[in-house]
């Protein structure tokens, strides 16, 4: 399919080149070819974007005067539009980055959703009454922040990017959105259904550009006053340490080394394809991946075996024109990446089980196959670090209270994943677990209506649910003396 979508900026309501006339060219993973080439944006245009963003966001605008239900019908019509380009927006995205175009789709269905529950939202944000001493009336009111900056990572552009701005919009906030210059396509669309869905001038700009220069600018923007950032802990630290200047708020989405704690009653059966979806979707390039594969050493060996059994077996293609299930990882860089993190793992001592390297059968495309590490222990590279990819250690344990032990014993905090038949085991070791999301029986999940978001390096604040509304939403305290 020939790249006919939006390739311009979208600052102001209008379709723009960037001041500099730059551009960019994209490649598609599958094929290495060149896919499409789109404007570029530079310190100006991120200037020019949050001036638009800025001047949407003022009192007295249409966008700040609208009545909280009518936002909530802009941002439902949001939706539609992006749910009649379902298909379209799939395709674009499995040519920018990689994944199987059923893979885009449940991205895309992921936005769809998050726009329509947050459209519910725009009438509930309530205050509350205080009841203090004397003759007073003392209330708090729900405001929107103003302008918020979106910085979006490539391996999830379009949900991760409508991930914030549908909470941002649903608060009454106006946006600036920059994806990453790897993947600037699909975050485009959001220009387009703000268009189709008649918001005012402004109120959404989508600015691709790279990190150093458009991201940082961004980051560290005066009149931006939160700035909601998806990506690496250590760019994540950098935007914190920028946006700390003015002292603009952030919520933090960043790494993670997921761990499955896999207790010798699990339906094993079940356990096998919540972990192969846990690290094999979309390549393993997934924050929440689990890549770590904690189990008892009773049924080690019959779960390893089930888990090699469905790596083996999964079809590498882009799933556009073959039955491909698994697609490329993003880039060259991102593949070297992944096998040299293979190979520091063999180099300390573990196993390859399965996969391992680039599968013969591809002559073209960032293909790594999907690949399982055995006799890993849990202070190895492979163990600690993201590697980013198909790769999964996996770590034996003896009992609950080691096994607790090995999944703490990480940087990262942000999704683990729990798989027992006892229903008291299951709360005791979630309760125990130092991560913000943990899930039983299931890997890996997520919806619209609940927190997203890590302990430690992680990240800090939480995407989605009620925790996004307070996230996007700053509290006013108004007293009165009533004589
Ligand atoms: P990255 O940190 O390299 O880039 C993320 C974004 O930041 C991009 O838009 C990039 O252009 C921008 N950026 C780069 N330098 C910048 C700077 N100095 N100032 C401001 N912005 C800058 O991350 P990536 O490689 O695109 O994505 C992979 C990472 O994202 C992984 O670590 C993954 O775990 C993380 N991630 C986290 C979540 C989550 O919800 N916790 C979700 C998806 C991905």
């Amino acid at each position: 399919m020939e790249y006919s979508g939006p390739s311009e900026l979208y600052v102001d309501g209008e379709w723009t080149d960037a001041v500099s006339g730059e551009t960019l060219q994209t490649f598609d993973p599958a094929t290495e070819t060149e896919y499409a080439t789109v404007a570029l944006a530079g310190e100006e245009d991120v200037r020019r974007a949050v001036d638009a963003a800025s001047r949407a966001a003022e009192r007295g605008s249409e966008w700040t005067e609208l009545d909280p239900a009518e936002r909530g019908a802009a941002l439902r019509r949001m939706a539609d539009a992006i749910e009649e380009r379902k298909d379209e927006i799939s395709l674009v995205e499995s040519h920018d980055n990689g994944k199987t175009p059923f893979e885009a789709g449940m991205e895309v269905q992921m936005v769809i959703d998050t726009f329509r529950y947050f459209a519910g939202w725009t009438d509930k944000l309530t205050g509350e009454h205080n009841p203090v001493p004397g003759d007073r009336l003392n209330y708090t009111t729900r405001e929107p922040l103003g302008v918020t900056g979106h910085i979006v990572p490539w391996n999830y552009p379009f949900q991760l990017a409508g991930r914030s701005l549908a909470p941002a919009l649903a608060c009454g906030n106006t946006a600036v959105v920059k994806p990453s210059s790897q993947t600037p396509l699909s975050a485009l669309y959001y220009g387009l259904a703000a268009e189709e869905a008649g918001l005012p001038d402004g109120v959404v700009n989508v600015i691709p550009g790279s990190g150093s220069e458009a991201g940082a600018a961004l980051a560290e923007h005066d009149d931006v006053a939160h700035v909601a950032f998806t990506g690496s802990t250590e760019i994540g630290k950098r935007v914190m340490a920028d946006a700390a200047q003015n002292v603009t708020g952030v919520t933090l989405e960043l790494g993670g080394k997921g761990p499955h704690l896999v207790f010798p009653e699990a339906d094993l059966g079940a356990a096998a394809k919540g972990i192969h979806y846990g690290i094999f979707m979309n390549a393993g390039q997934m924050c929440w991946a689990g890549s770590r594969l904690l189990v008892h050493e009773d049924v080690a060996d019959e779960l390893v075996e089930r888990v090699v059994e469905g790596a083996e077996s999964t079809p590498l293609g882009s799933g556009i024109d073959d039955d491909g299930r698994m697609g490329p990882v993003v880039s060259e860089d991102q593949r070297e990446q992944i096998l040299d993190y293979i190979q520091t793992g063999v180099d300390e001592g573990a196993t390859v089980a399965c996969g391992g390297g680039v599968p013969e059968d591809k002559e073209s495309g960032y293909f790594v196959e999907p690949t399982v590490l055995t006799d890993v222990t849990n202070d190895m590279t492979v163990a600690r670090e993201e590697i980013f990819g198909p790769v999964l250690s996996v770590i034996e344990f003896s009992d609950e209270e080691e096994a607790i032990e090995l999944a703490n014993d990480s940087p990262y905090g942000l999704l683990s994943g729990i798989w027992t038949e006892q229903l008291s085991r299951a709360h005791r070791v979630a309760d125990a677990l130092d991560y913000g999301m943990v899930s039983v029986n299931e890997y890996p999940v997520t919806f619209p209506q609940t927190p997203f978001g890590g302990t430690k390096e992680s990240g800090s604040g939480r995407e989605q649910g009620l925790e996004a509304v307070r996230e996007y939403t700053q509290t006013k305290n108004v007293n009165v003396k009533l004589d």
